[in-house]
């Protein structure tokens, strides 16, 4: 392996290092391909390790241990106001991060992946170029491109870029602002809100669509809305950011809903509107690689790209955009380029936001059922009814069974409560077998636990869940 200006051979050449990209490497390796991974980055993990999912849940369990804190008060066990060291806080959350990601970094050596830090770019379908910390051309048999994705910023006219924190930015913790206002209601907006009311600021959101969690069906996303609508200063649905601009104090928004203007003054604004894929700056031009409207490389089953030896793989390859699905598609990639006969053919693919109560589904949606007028039997089960939750004190969830009408086949399974995003999969695993909903009802399930409420719901299919009437 050469460094410099010196061309180095691989059979594999993955660019990018996050859950997509690490997970297609070290699979390859493990299948006797010859693997690099190039990475931007100062460490391999991507926005996953780097700036998402773990530094995201890091803090968030500490705001679910304030949270709890508070609510054991209800029990008889009272606890003082927390006292926030902000920078051991940040330092502990960085220690996670950078174990994690030394961790991926270790599993690469043992696997002799080699790992090239810089950024590349194509130069043609066999070449790649290389500029950064180390530098030169990589030449490859097959490449797969798993730059992932970044935050999707406002209109400048809309809000300037320096009035306001992207996720990234936000999961930082420079400081705890007095008073912060999250433009966009999804997961990232609503976990993030929930971190920085936990740490003692006072929250609002706003959401340009009629409701928060728009993709959750409403029944599911009603016990969270209504959790944080007492955490929160204000959720706004139907609520449309017009204008922004610094002040003294902080930032000056200005907001249409349901055609009257507002205008309001928050110490901070944290905009998560969403994300777009890495899919610019790779010079896809001087390949076949074809992308949608909307920027993400288009693949096929077996995550090829229409360049025959280019996969693309992760948050680049399309929605959803989420940890998991990048993984499995990296090792769908990876089993082709060794040679064996993989394709994404995957029935189900979890969502789980990971707020207090959590929120987690899989398979099709009541909306999903509406929208293609499916014929089915739905199973529900409250948490008011569950032993356990009683006993936590969370009796706010509920479970959700959707099953085939005719076959009672598993179809799709919705949960909100403590933990949910744990028990989801069960669910997902049930899809993907192909069970059935008396399955579920008829495995014993450990008492007193909530994955009894996915037992009880499926029992409802039938209209007989033992601990509810319908
Ligand atoms: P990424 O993780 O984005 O990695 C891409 C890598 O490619 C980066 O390291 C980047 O530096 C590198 N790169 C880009 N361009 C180049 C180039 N030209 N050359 C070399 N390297 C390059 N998902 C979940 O499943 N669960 C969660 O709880 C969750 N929470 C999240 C919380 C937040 C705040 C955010 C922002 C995201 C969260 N996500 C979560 C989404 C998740 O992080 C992404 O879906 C996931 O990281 C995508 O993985 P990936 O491998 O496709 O790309």
């Amino acid at each position: 392996m050469v460094v410099g200006e010196l061309v180095e051979q691989v059979d594999l050449l993955v660019i990018g290092g996050g859950p997509g990209g690490y997970v297609a490497a070290f699979k390859a390796a493990d299948l006797g391909v010859s693997t690099a991974i190039v990475e931007d980055g100062p460490m391999l993990g991507g926005v996953c390790l780097r700036e998402g999912c773990i530094p995201s849940k890091a803090l968030l369990h500490v705001a679910h241990l304030i949270d709890e804190a508070q609510h054991v008060g209800q029990f008889g066990v009272r606890y003082g106001k927390p006292e926030i060291d902000i920078q051991q806080l940040r330092a502990w959350k960085e220690s996670v991060v950078e174990r994690l990601c030394g961790g991926v970094k270790t599993l690469a050596d043992k696997r002799q992946v080699r790992v090239i830090q810089g950024r590349a770019t194509f130069e043609d379908p066999r070449t790649v170029r290389i500029e950064g910390a180390e530098s030169g051309r990589v030449r490859f048999k097959h490449a797969i491109i798993a730059t992932g994705s970044r935050p999707k910023l406002l209109p400048e006219s809309v809000i300037p870029r320096d009035c306001y924190l992207d996720s990234t930015q936000a999961l930082e913790l420079e400081r705890v602002p007095k008073s912060l206002l999250v433009v966009g209601g999804g997961y990232i907006g609503l976990e993030l809100g929930q971190v920085y009311w936990g740490l003692g600021c006072r929250v609002s959101v706003i959401e340009a669509l009629e409701r928060i969690v728009p993709a959750a069906d409403e029944d599911l996303a009603r016990p969270l809305v209504s959790r944080l609508t007492k955490q929160f200063e204000a959720i706004l649905p139907s609520t449309k950011l017009i204008g922004a601009r610094r002040v003294d104090g902080g930032v000056e928004v200005k907001w249409s809903h349901k055609g009257a203007e507002d205008t309001r003054v928050f110490d901070a604004v944290l905009v998560s509107v969403g994300r777009q894929p890495n899919s610019d700056g790779l010079r896809l031009e001087n390949v076949k690689v074809a992308l949608d409207e909307r920027g993400f490389i288009k693949v096929d089953e077996h995550m090829r790209t229409s360049e025959k030896r280019i996969f693309a793989i992760g948050d680049v390859a399309g929605e959803p955009m989420l940890a998991h699905k990048a993984s499995h598609e990296g090792i769908v990639a990876a089993e082709v380029v060794a040679g064996r006969p993989a394709k994404f053919d995957a029935r189900a693919i979890p969502a789980v936001v990971y707020t207090s109560p959590e929120l987690a589904w899989c398979g099709v949606t009541e909306s999903d059922v509406r929208a293609k007028n499916l014929d089915v039997e739905i199973g529900k089960f409250p948490w008011g009814a569950s032993g356990r939750a009683i006993a936590m004190g969370r009796p706010e969830g509920l479970t959700k069974i959707i099953a085939d009408k005719a076959t009672h086949r598993v179809l799709g399974v919705g949960i909100v409560g403590e933990g949910a995003g744990d028990l989801i999969a069960e669910a997902v695993l049930a899809i993907e077998m192909g069970a059935e909903a008396g399955d579920l009802a008829m495995t014993i399930h450990p008492h007193p636990n909530t994955s009894e409420t996915v037992m009880e719901a499926a029992e409802g299919v039938f209209g007989k869940p033992i601990h509810a009437v319908k």
